[in-house]
């Protein structure tokens, strides 16, 4: 017994935080099946209860109402990084969690500190489940929920680069030109850098990378660099 404990790879958690446009979702996809992790997406949780509300006419710039409600929907996320799935009650709604009308709500949403609370404890029990160890992104992954996080990733981009980037990712009518997704993000920034309840921030201990010159490729191996040389390390 005590061999086999000693040879199994122990579970290791990673937090990759940082703003929108920066690469978080395919960094930490690509990261988690490389390492073989579980891998959550707690931007998309967030995204979940907004629709939520909206879908059950509650006014998201009401604090109050969206507090009350907030322990009322049943999120459930699938966490294998091949085929991340959200449901809320049941439904499946990893399509209309990416809409505009979503986009421009979630902050509100995620300013509440009851939706914190129930979001943040659902975060913590996946986390603590997740067999082999987990990667999990966000904006405040590494300070408030998994504050004991093996490794902890911020990433940046230049609010130029985040903004193609992020049009790029959008179809459609959902993509207006480049200056006005540039000022969508700053303004989505500004609301979860200013809230007052776990706002998006880097940790003391993070380890900052700067992706807007890198590609994607470059960005996952140097985060699968840094996680192996932890799990070397320890
Ligand atoms: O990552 P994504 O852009 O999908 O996140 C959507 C929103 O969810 C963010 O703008 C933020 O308001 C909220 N969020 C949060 N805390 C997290 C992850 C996301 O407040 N850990």
């Amino acid at each position: 017994m005590e061999t086999a404990a000693r040879t199994a790879p122990a579970a290791v958690i990673v937090a990759i935080d940082g703003p929108a446009g920066t690469g978080k979702s395919s960094t930490s996809k690509a990261v988690a099946a490389k390492l073989g992790l579980g891998y959550l997406d707690t931007g998309a949780q967030y995204r979940a209860i907004t629709w939520w509300m909206v879908a059950n006419g509650i006014d998201v710039e009401d604090a109050v109402a969206v507090a009350d409600a907030a322990g009322k929907p049943a999120i459930v996320s699938g966490t294998d990084p091949a085929n991340p799935t959200i449901t809320v009650d049941g439904t499946d709604v990893s399509g209309p969690i990416r809409t505009q009308e979503v986009t421009s709500r979630v902050s509100a949403v995620s300013a509440v500190p009851e939706v914190r609370t129930v979001i943040t404890e659902l975060q913590r029990t996946i986390a603590a489940e997740a067999p082999r160890g987990i990667v999990v992104e966000g904006r405040d992954i590494g300070t408030t929920v998994l504050p004991d996080a093996d490794l902890k990733v911020f990433l940046t981009a230049s609010p130029e680069v985040r903004a193609a980037r992020r049009s790029g990712e959008l179809k459609g009518k959902e993509a207006g030109d480049l200056a006005s997704t540039q000022a969508a993000l700053a303004k989505r920034d500004a609301l979860d850098s200013g809230r007052k309840t776990s706002p998006l921030a880097k940790a003391d201990d993070a380890v900052e990378v700067d992706t807007s010159e890198l590609t994607l490729d470059q960005v996952i191996e140097c985060v699968v660099t840094l996680v192996e040389e932890k799990r070397t390390v320890a």
